[in-house]
């Protein structure tokens, strides 16, 4: 209990009384929802949300995210509910909670460097809110120095987590006291012997060192005096997992590493930094290539210093890190600067020259300076422009923003996005056309015989699916309209009293020279095409300038069996189906195009046989055709329930529907695309239609 004590005593002294109050009422409601749950350690449970909760008390965090803290694992490990936190403590805490809740869901699964990256990434996004991060890397410190409670091997596991994922977010977010705790500890736990071998080795070297490091000191603070410059000066033992690094990188002994004492001299504004580093280096020499200046060039995460490295008075190497008290802070809390040191301006200042990354959080505090504001834009997305989702295997794919189960299908493989039908999205079946969200797991479904499809260039975002999908149109475009146009052609000839394959080489050859083109495949796609006219190439074959059949241009009709695929197109105005008269033209460029003859649209030109092609349906035809209706019904309650369910009935499917309402409230006015196989299902669908009770009108519409 004295702990509970002590962090609401550390509360109280930033937050308001009644915001310590709900805290308080939080803590108890946390309390009473663990109870009887103990921690390995053997400590009740409650012991852990509230020392997660102390940690974010040391960065100043808001009420909001204490109660989170507090309630951060009571969803996951309790029978209590989102709903009843939102009720009962608000939804801003809810959602914090339920972030939280979410990350730990996501088992780290593999230790590739670019997944652990994508890992990283996708985590920031997923969480929106950075006060999800703070309470989540709270958390993982927590457990982190309470790890020797578990199993070796699960401590293996999760200190490799930690080192892969967590530890560099936190170093990323500029959190840097986090960071190299969570490094030193995720070293001890990864490699427990070497840490301990390191780290006696560090205590014995201690006791000959601390006399030299206490000289250094000395002689450093004079001559910071005597240059007239105000400063504080400190000396540091260096982190064993740091050593360690060093000992890697460098393939050096323990011996070898020298520096295990770094020094840090906080001044009292930029200027001082580099006076502090000339006269530095007027005390001892600099080690060429050692000096860094992360002043003028911050790195990524805001931190701010200068970096030298000098030959010591007894030939050790010395760190030194230069830096005023503001730099100071962002270096140590990073993101959380923003709780910790809210008032001070000149802290605005500083942070905007940072990287832009952490810029873009920092001006909007800097903007509105104030609390709430700021957090209301720091729900942001850290990485605004991307996805992050599963294939079903665990590997994560980076998509951007926008980006749909068609995109994610084309970048797994082309094979795949050129085969898919359907998609199933956290487990659940969902259209082609959904867009795809952080941390969605994603199951594209292929059939062999499947196509892509032209509407998909409506909605894929990526240049990948987009030229890929372009790519097959163009192909199958291609040989669809060469098979029409050389049955095109073939209607052409009979007046010629031949056939495609009846003509002579040598006429093809000179056909083929004079049009300067390489193949009949060619010749074929441009009639199919609308390029080339049928009858003009059947002549051109056979060289008959004269006498151009006229009325008996095309003895034949062309058959229409609806597999023509691209070649041959269904007007979207009247829709024609099996069993209607048509008519056919060919349009340049896009192929032939079939109309009903009654199509109001075509009315005009109907009279003109040069425009239009005698087509007619073949006997068989194997597909649905789009067909619209239009049924006018009483408002009742479920009649569109009814009407979907004698249109399921009947074989037949719902392609699209819109509804209008009619002059009086009494009536709706439905507009259906259905799929029918021809004029008989048409008129049997229609018939059971027109029995039900509402359905007062129903017609089909053209035009
Ligand atoms: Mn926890």
């Amino acid at each position: 209990m004295s702990e509970a004590v002590l962090l609401f005593k550390e509360l109280s002294a930033y937050l308001k009384p009644e915001d310590v109050a709900q805290l308080e009422t939080a803590y108890q409601f946390s309390e009473s929802a663990h109870e009887g749950q103990f921690r390995r350690t053997g400590d009740p449970y409650i012991s852990h949300p509230l020392a997660v909760a102390k940690i974010l008390a040391q960065w100043h965090l808001d009420a909001q995210a204490l109660a989170a803290a507090l309630l951060h694992d009571v969803v996951e490990d309790t029978t209590v509910t989102k709903e009843q936190i939102s009720a009962k403590f608000g939804k801003r805490v809810a959602e914090l909670v339920d972030g939280v809740s979410k990350l730990d869901k996501i088992e780290f699964q593999s230790a590739e460097d670019a997944q652990a990256e994508n890992f990283r990434k996708m985590l920031l996004a997923m969480a929106r809110d950075v006060r999800v991060i703070l309470i989540k890397l709270a958390d993982r410190l927590h457990n982190m120095r309470t790890l020797t409670a578990m199993q070796p091997e699960k401590q293996r596991r999760i200190a490799r987590e930690t080192l892969e994922i967590y530890a560099p977010i936190a170093n990323r977010l500029g959190l840097n006291a986090v960071y190299e705790e969570l490094e030193e500890l995720g070293f001890c736990h990864m490699h427990p012997m070497r840490a301990r071998v390191l780290t006696k080795a560090v205590k014995a070297a201690r006791g000959n060192r601390r006399e030299v490091v206490g000289k250094i000191q000395k002689a450093v603070k004079k001559k910071l005096r005597d240059a007239g410059i105000e400063a504080v000066v400190t000396g540091r033992e260096k982190y064993v997992h740091s050593i360690y690094r060093k000992m890697l990188e460098k393939a050096l002994s323990f011996a070898n590493v020298l520096d295990i004492y770094g020094f840090r001299i906080i001044v009292n504004d930029a200027a001082s930094c580099y006076l502090a580093l000339g006269a530095l280096h007027g005390l001892y020499k600099p080690i060429p290539g050692k000096f860094k200046d992360y002043i003028a060039i911050p790195k990524a995460n805001g931190y701010q210093s200068l970096h030298t490295t000098l030959f010591g008075p007894f030939g050790a190497p010395l760190e030194f890190q230069v830096r005023t008290a503001d730099m100071h802070k962002v270096a140590e809390a990073g993101v959380a600067s923003h709780w910790l040191y809210k008032t001070d301006a000149s802290l605005n200042q500083l942070q905007q020259k940072t990287h832009q990354w952490l810029q873009n959080l920092l001006e909007i505090q800097s903007e509105s300076g104030d609390s709430t504001e700021f957090l209301e834009h720091v729900k942001v997305d850290l990485f605004p422009d991307e996805v992050y989702v599963f294939t079903p295997k665990g590997t994560i794919k980076a998509m951007p923003r926008g980006a749909t189960a068609v995109d994610f299908a084309y970048a797994v493989h082309t094979d795949i996005g050129n085969h898919c039908v359907a998609v199933k999205i956290n487990n659940e079946l969902a259209p082609l056309r959904s867009e795809l969200r952080n941390g969605d797991r994603v199951e594209i479904i292929t059939a062999s015989n499947a196509n892509p499809n032209p509407a998909w260039l409506n909605y894929v975002v990526t240049g990948r699916a987009r030229s890929h999908i372009r790519h097959f149109l163009k192909t199958v475009q291609y040989e669809e309209s060469a098979q029409l146009g050389e049955r095109l052609l073939n209607q052409a000839l009979i007046p010629l009293k031949s056939s495609v394959a009846e003509v002579a080489s040598i006429l093809w050859n000179k056909l083929l020279r004079d049009c300067g083109v390489k193949s009949r495949q060619e010749i074929f796609a441009d009639i199919g095409l609308g390029k080339r006219l049928a009858a003009l190439v059947a002549r051109q074959l056979f060289s008959l300038s004269e006498a151009a059949p006229t009325e008996n241009r095309f003895p034949g009709a062309v058959l229409i069996r609806g597999s023509e695929g691209m070649a041959v197109q269904f007007a979207n105005c009247c829709r024609p189906i099996p069993g209607d008269p048509i008519l056919g033209s060919i349009k340049k460029g896009q192929g032939m195009i079939i109309h009903t003859h009654d199509c109001p649209i075509i009315a005009k030109s109907r009279g003109d046989p040069d425009k239009w092609l005698d087509v007619e349906w073949d006997n068989e035809t194997h597909r649905l055709f789009d067909v619209s209706i239009k049924l006018v019904v009483a408002n009742q309650q479920g009649v569109l329930a009814r009407v979907a369910g004698t249109i399921a009935e009947a074989g037949s499917n719902i392609h699209n529907v819109s509804m209008e309402d009619g002059e009086t409230s009494a009536y709706t006015t439905m507009n259906f695309t259905l799929q029918v196989r021809d004029r008989i299902h048409l008129a049997q669908l229609m018939r059971s239609l027109r029995r039900i009770q509402e359905v007062v009108r129903i017609t089909r519409a053209k035009g």
